[in-house]
């Protein structure tokens, strides 16, 4: 039988209120996109950062890949996944990998800013995504830092390709503006 379409909204609404729930803030995923893209913006503002997280989290790769994601961790939190995997999941196995491919196939939409920025974050583990790998008590968040990184990863990448397109259209209409100015010494000068 076939079922009707999830509208993109829906989806959207879902992955932010999964996220809550697994106790992430857009706020603290914004704070790693304003760390990351601070050096190259002198007028980088959180709201910047928090806003190209919203916007990010309205493309589907993304927004599949950490339903998928937190759906397993949840799974594995409640013991309901067949062994070995149950295992490997609980443990966050280091040579896993499932999890860190995940991510990076969502993130290559914004190319290779956001895949260089994925390595780096996966590496360095900054703030809520080091909290979120840090193993403690019983929760499991095998697959959500990485997409923790994934988001921020994404979201940094688009602010660096906004920005150089913003610069460019300043550019242009710089020029354009030269040209008027020109053209109309030019027209001055004949019209003498
Ligand atoms: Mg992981």
């Amino acid at each position: 039988m076939a079922r009707k379409r999830v509208h993109s909204k829906e989806v959207k609404e879902a992955v932010l209120q999964k996220l809550a729930m697994r106790g992430v803030l857009l706020d603290e995923i914004a704070e790693i996109v304003f760390e990351m893209q601070r050096p190259y913006h002198v007028y980088l503002t959180m709201k910047m950062c928090l806003d190209s997280v919203l916007r990010v989290l309205e493309k589907r790769e993304l927004q599949h890949a950490i339903l998928v994601g937190i759906e397993l961790d949840v799974l594995a939190e409640k013991g309901l996944i067949s062994e070995p995997l149950q295992s490997i999941l609980e443990q966050d196995e280091g040579l896993f990998g499932c999890d860190e491919t995940l991510a990076i196939g969502s993130v290559l939409g914004y190319g290779s800013i956001a895949v260089t920025t994925f390595g780096h974050l996966d590496k360095h583990k900054i703030g809520v995504i080091k909290r979120l790998d840090t193993k403690t008590g019983s929760g499991v968040h095998t697959f959500l830092d990485d997409m923790v990184a994934a988001i921020a990863a994404s979201a940094s990448a688009r602010i660096a390709h906004k920005q150089r397109d913003n610069e460019e259209h300043d550019e242009e209409v710089e020029n354009e503006r030269m040209d008027k100015e020109r053209s109309e010494v030019n027209g001055g000068a004949w019209n003498i």
